[in-house]
């Protein structure tokens, strides 16, 4: 196991493209956060990694029972916080994408609204 060296703690290794490749077909290219389709199109399929339920940084094994397909909004989004489960992990991310969206409509459906502020 090589050290991390912003927590000095000893991590399992990031997967490999095929260890990634079997996790994603597993999961048939669909982000097992928020559900988006990989397949739908180029841009979706760019997107698509794989997230260590349990993070790398926490001691998260590279074991398929740990790794699931995920976009990378998801993953930036759930972090390497540690979840009690990955249902707790799921909700989190889709309770914080729903926040984003709402601050981003806000923004963009209402631009007069915001320059007024500014
Ligand atoms: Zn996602």
């Amino acid at each position: 196991m090589p050290l991390d060296i912003t927590t000095f703690t000893l991590v399992d290794k990031p997967t490999t493209l095929k260890e990634n490749l079997a996790i994603l077909e597993r999961d048939e290219y669909r982000c097992q956060y928020c559900g988006l389709d990989g397949k739908a199109s180029f841009e979706n399929g760019l997107i698509m990694r794989t997230d260590f339920v349990v993070p790398r940084a926490k001691k998260g094994k590279k074991d398929p029972k740990n790794l699931v397909a995920c976009c990378v909004p998801c993953n930036t989004i759930k972090g390497k916080k540690m979840y009690k489960s990955f249902n707790d992990a799921k909700e989190f991310v889709l309770a914080r994408r729903m926040e984003l969206r709402r601050a981003w409509e806000a923004k963009v459906q209402h631009p007069a609204a915001n320059a007024a502020k500014a």
